[in-house]
């Protein structure tokens, strides 16, 4: 597919007609009460669109749309072959609708135009065509029994799963849940983030085109606080699939707690250690890593290189290069395809993370980038890359996930110490160990509390690896086939005959 210039990013821009509705049974609905809320382009903070404030009553509504359709069997008891070229259906038609995908995540919450459309939304169709291509390779289990009874070990789906999602990879996060869930046979009721509304209603509605049956992927849009609680606290969702701060992922699991007992998974915040030791084989893969992975979305990442861990010796030397690099990353308009540093998503994020820079400098922290902000063409919410040296792992900017383009970097004698630095947190994400030795590679990617651990690389994002946290990280993983296991129900069935 063409990619446009920026005067065509621009004009598609200019005349894109947003979505204001939910998606429920098939089509677009507004919410019963008619209330709405805006959405604002942080690049311009100019209001996009006026979008559905959805309520319990809408909730309601789209439970009973998921649980209809899952009952009627149409999608859940459909042979999961035929699911899965659905799904390869619908990842052809997210490939073929790319630009404007891109272009939504873009409007929505400031990413870099080709940022956008090179990783997310190709990473998204990937996603549903892996799962499309994975559903019907799976097997049920037969345990062993006597002559006379046949007893096996059967995976069914939940029934009505309802995905909560972040606006940091919008259609991304939603497929990473989506499209498990729907290849095992549920029906799903997902809820954007409220900055991000725009592409997950599109995959509803390519939905449709590609084959899935009215009901079986709903869309609800709102406030957190009332829309997501009230799919959180319903009594005929099945399962909750969560993406979001670990404060609200315990929320969820209060939800549930409170109402029917449904299964809750969590995919929460990281602060993630990214250990450099002195015999690094690399120093420059190593520090263009070290960089791109906290400055890449502008830092709204969870797996975000949050954390730098580096050998005393080769501090200074590391920090040059990363500095060097960071240097490189220069705020502008995310509709330019030239741009690698885009708008914050939000005023109060925005806020939030210049709070933490300030609180770095007056915890003792030392600022050797950044620690500013920029506007484009006069307008937008910007912040340059930042990097702290001397940090201590006590410092609120060591401890606190602050989902902006900032860097910790801690220094450590040795890798005893570096392993403890990075086991102290309350997070256990992502982490990544760079050294030429073997034994000390392998001895620390076992001994770090994290669900996932890079050897000289940092983060891979291969869909056929398991995501997910240890400690508040969360609860259960993203994409695998392991995935599609948290959407299913186990059954044991024993069979006796005469
Ligand atoms: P958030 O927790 O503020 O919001 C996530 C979702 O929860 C949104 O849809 C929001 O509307 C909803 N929500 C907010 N308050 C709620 C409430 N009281 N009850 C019910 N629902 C509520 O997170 P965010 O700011 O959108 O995203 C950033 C966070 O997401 C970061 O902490 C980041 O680490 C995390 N994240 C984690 C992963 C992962 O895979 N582990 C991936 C991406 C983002």
């Amino acid at each position: 597919m063409d990619l446009p210039t920026y005067e065509g990013w621009q004009k598609l821009a200019e005349n894109f007609e947003h979505q204001t509705g939910s998606f429920v049974g098939g089509e677009y609905v507004g919410s019963i009460s008619d209330r709405t809320y805006e959405t604002i382009n942080p690049a311009t903070e100019k209001v996009t669109a006026n979008i559905s404030a959805c309520d319990q009553l809408d909730v309601d509504m789209a439970v009973k749309a998921a649980r209809d359709a899952f009952k009627s069997g149409s999608w859940s008891r459909m042979a999961p072959r035929e699911r899965g070229v659905i799904l390869q259906t619908l990842a052809e038609l997210v490939s073929k609708n790319a630009n404007e995908l891109a272009l939504m995540e873009t409007i929505n919450m400031g990413k870099p135009i080709m940022e956008a459309r090179m990783a997310d939304i190709n990473l998204s169709a990937q996603c549903l065509k892996w799962y499309g291509e994975a559903i019907d390779k799976l097997t049920d289990e037969i345990i062993a029994t006597p002559d006379n009874v046949r007893a096996t070990i059967t995976r069914e789906p939940m029934g009505v799963v309802a995905a909560v999602i972040p606006w940091n990879f919008p259609l991304l996060m939603a497929c990473w849940k989506i499209a498990p869930a729907l290849a095992a046979g549920n029906s799903v009721i997902v809820k954007p983030s409220e900055q991000t509304p725009q592409s997950i209603l599109k995959l509803a509605e390519l939905a449709i085109a590609a084959g899935i049956p009215e009901g079986v992927f709903n869309v609800i849009t709102g406030v957190g606080e009332v829309v997501g609680a009230a799919i959180g606290q319903h009594m005929d969702i099945d399962c909750l699939t969560f993406t979001g701060s670990t404060a609200v992922g315990k929320k969820f699991l209060e939800y549930s707690g409170q109402s029917n007992m449904k299964t809750v998974w969590l995919e929460c915040g990281g602060k993630n250690p990214n250990i450099v030791m002195a015999d690094c084989p690399n120093m420059e893969k190593a520090a263009m890593n070290a960089a791109m992975n906290v400055f890449f979305n502008q830092g709204e990442v969870c797996a975000s290189a949050s954390r730098l861990l580096v050998e005393e010796s080769i501090r200074d030397e590391f920090l040059e290069k990363i500095i060097a690099i960071g240097q490189t990353r220069i705020p502008g308009d995310p509709l330019n395809p030239a741009t690698n540093m885009g708008a914050i998503v939000d005023r109060s994020q925005f806020d939030r993370i210049n709070g933490y820079i300030a609180i770095g400098q007056k915890e003792g922290a030392e600022l050797v980038l950044g620690g500013d902000t920029s506007k484009v063409d006069g307008k937008g919410l910007y912040v340059n890359p930042t990097i702290f040296k001397n940090v201590k792992n006590d410092m609120t900017i060591a401890r606190e996930e602050i989902f902006g383009p900032v860097l910790s970097a801690i220094s450590f004698t040795d890798i005893d110490e570096a392993v403890a630095i990075a086991n102290d947190s309350l997070y256990g994400l992502s982490a990544a160990i760079w050294t030429s030795d073997i034994n000390i590679a392998h001895k620390t990617a076992r001994n770090l509390e994290a669900g996932a651990v890079s050897i000289n690389s940092y983060s891979s994002i291969d869909i056929a690896l398991p995501f997910g946290g240890y400690k508040q990280s969360g609860i259960g993983v993203d994409k695998s086939l392991h995935a599609i296991e948290k959407y299913t129900n186990m059954k044991s069935t024993w069979l006796e005959l005469d």
